[in-house]
């Protein structure tokens, strides 16, 4: 757990203007980079020496950085990374959001790297929120890496049962109930280490304990790297409805050990392939054919082709939540399918069928509504099904869905507004759609008469 190896000390100056690479007397170097010309090094508590200063905003990248440069707020923000050039990251992508702007590293073996988390922890003490399956496997790993080098932090943890059955307001008084016995302060640091439903639910636990402390995600699934950690959408389930219940509120940092993905069920596997499969319909056409290409690659887990997926993902991702966080309106395009996925969760119960397993059923309907709409041509149906088969995930709802508990079920969807549900649906050439409400009603009823027995 905790060790009390030290570590060099490390001295740095800028020079205004010219440089922001910054030598260490161990001889590697560190990049520091702002915008707004303010930068703050977040580095003390891992042994980097210095001072706040407002330096000129000409910095270098590190070379495994991927830039989405979405939106450049106008904020006066303060934004700061520093990473070594040795490090394990492969691949770093940030979501620009102001000052909620954070980064998400991505590569094998990041657990070795106490750095990089510690330097994203605020105070000096820290929840993991983790479950039961997840905890024997990585908790001692990520504990180690807070701790590593710094006698100073402290980890609490609580381990919650597994599964979106769990992911409910009992189960997330769980981690109040920790939070206050531990008398956690406002200078706390919550940590998710899991799928998508730790993410969520610790992401709405960290946006609500005393109003909101700090937090970072540790994907352990593929659905949750590439899509669940990222972008701040936090929340539970109700059991009229899925995720109705919830928070925007945005991680410090998304920490991504592409190992994690070692010990994932394939099943766990296929249902991440889903959302990446999504990115492409949507919005990224030549993604779509790369996966078209690379599907066996993906499922027999080879390390570049999943390490690429989830780099495009995130990009696409990050791009979108900078420039609609709130989901205003372009960010819901990343729901494609889910308004009948989600039905198919909530109607046959949370669990039956994994979150992706039901988004790619309720995305073949949405395709299939599309075409129906005479808004993409056949081919588009067709390659949409094979990618889907080929990940080996259902393109049709379970049998118990009839057309009732999908119109039921939708109603109460969140992108319902003034009793108009609007739907994300495929419009144009492979890689568009749209959002909206302005639709045949007459292509939706045909849709699930054509997916319903009854
Ligand atoms: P999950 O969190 O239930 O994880 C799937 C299973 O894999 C669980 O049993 C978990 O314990 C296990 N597991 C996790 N990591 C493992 C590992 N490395 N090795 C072995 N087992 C591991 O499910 P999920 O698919 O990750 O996430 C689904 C949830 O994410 C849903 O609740 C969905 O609503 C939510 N979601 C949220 C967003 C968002 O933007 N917030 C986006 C997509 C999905």
């Amino acid at each position: 757990m905790a060790s009390t190896a030290t570590r060099p000390t490390l001295r740095f100056s800028l020079k205004p203007s010219t440089d922001s690479c910054v030598s260490r007397t161990d001889t590697s170097y560190l990049f520091l980079r702002c915008r707004n010309h303010t930068v703050r090094h977040p580095l003390l508590s891992s042994g980097l020496v210095g001072t706040n200063r407002i330096i000129d905003p000409v910095l270098k990248y590190d070379r495994t950085r991927s830039t989405v440069s979405a939106t450049a707020s106008p904020a006066e923000t303060m934004e700061q990374s520093a990473v070594k050039t040795n490090s394990k990251v492969s691949t770093i992508v940030d979501v620009h959001l102001g000052d909620r702007s954070y980064s998400i590293y991505i590569g094998a073996g990041l657990f070795d790297e106490p750095d990089l988390l510690q330097m994203h922890v605020h105070g000096k003490r820290v929840l993991v929120v983790t479950n039961t399956i997840i905890a024997p496997l990585y908790l001692d790993k990520v504990i180690n890496a807070l701790t590593y080098g710094n006698s100073n932090i402290s980890v609490d943890s609580v381990i919650l049962p597994d599964g979106e059955k769990y992911k409910d307001m009992e189960t997330l008084m769980k981690i109040f109930d920790k939070a206050i016995e531990s008398r956690l302060d406002r200078r706390c640091t919550f940590v998710a280490l899991g799928g998508g439903v730790i993410g969520d639910m610790c992401g709405f636990a960290a946006a609500a304990f005393l109003r909101g402390v700090n937090f970072i995600q540790i994907p352990t699934t593929l659905m949750a790297q590439v899509d669940s950690s990222v972008g701040g959408k936090t929340g539970i389930n109700h059991r009229l409805g899925k995720n109705l219940i919830g928070a925007f509120y945005q991680p410090q940092c998304v920490l991504i050990d592409t190992d994690t993905l070692n010990t994932l069920p394939d099943r766990e596997l296929a249902s991440g392939l889903a959302e990446v499969v999504k990115y492409g319909l949507i919005r990224d056409a030549e993604f779509f054919e790369w996966q078209e290409k690379n599907m066996k690659a993906l499922l027999a887990r080879d390390p570049s082709a999943l390490a690429y997926a989830i780099k495009r993902s995130c990009e696409n991702k990050a791009e979108v939540v900078s420039l609609d966080e709130k989901e205003s309106g372009l960010r819901a395009t990343l729901n494609l399918g889910h308004t009948f996925g989600h039905a198919i969760e909530t109607g046959f119960g949370y669990g039956q069928w994994l979150h992706g397993e039901a988004v790619a059923a309720g995305t073949v309907m949405a395709v299939d509504m599309s075409y129906r709409l005479g808004w993409i041509d056949e081919s588009i149906v067709k390659r949409a099904c094979n990618i889907l088969q080929q990940a080996k995930l259902p393109t049709a709802p379970p049998e118990v869905m009839t057309m009732e508990m999908f119109k039921s079920y939708m109603a109460v969807d969140k992108k319902v507004a003034d009793g108009l549900l609007r739907l994300i649906l495929l419009k144009g050439s492979l890689g568009n759609c749209v959002f909206t409400g302005d639709y045949d009603r007459k292509a939706l009823d045909e849709t699930l008469h054509a997916f319903c027995k009854s």
